[in-house]
């Protein structure tokens, strides 16, 4: 019985969000803009609006800040 090794087939999209992992995208509350991924010095990661100036950390989104994928699942 063999037993069938699947990658993820190296295909990468590119996605225009940062993607949270969990079928989510992390948008701006505010303005819906893509958040930018950032290294805070504690260790953590944050996701910021650059145009807007604010932003949330990554374990801690606000409402709204999470936006469902088109295709997920
Ligand atoms: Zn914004």
């Amino acid at each position: 019985m063999k037993r069938s090794l699947r990658d993820k087939s190296g295909r990468e999209e590119g996605p225009a969000y940062p993607v949270s992992g969990r079928g989510y995208a992390h948008v701006c509350p505010s303005c819906g803009e893509a958040l930018a991924l950032f290294d805070l010095r504690d260790g953590d990661q944050a996701y910021w609006c650059l145009p807007c100036g604010k932003g949330h950390r990554a374990g801690d989104p606000p409402p709204g800040a999470l936006r469902p994928l088109p295709h997920a699942g």
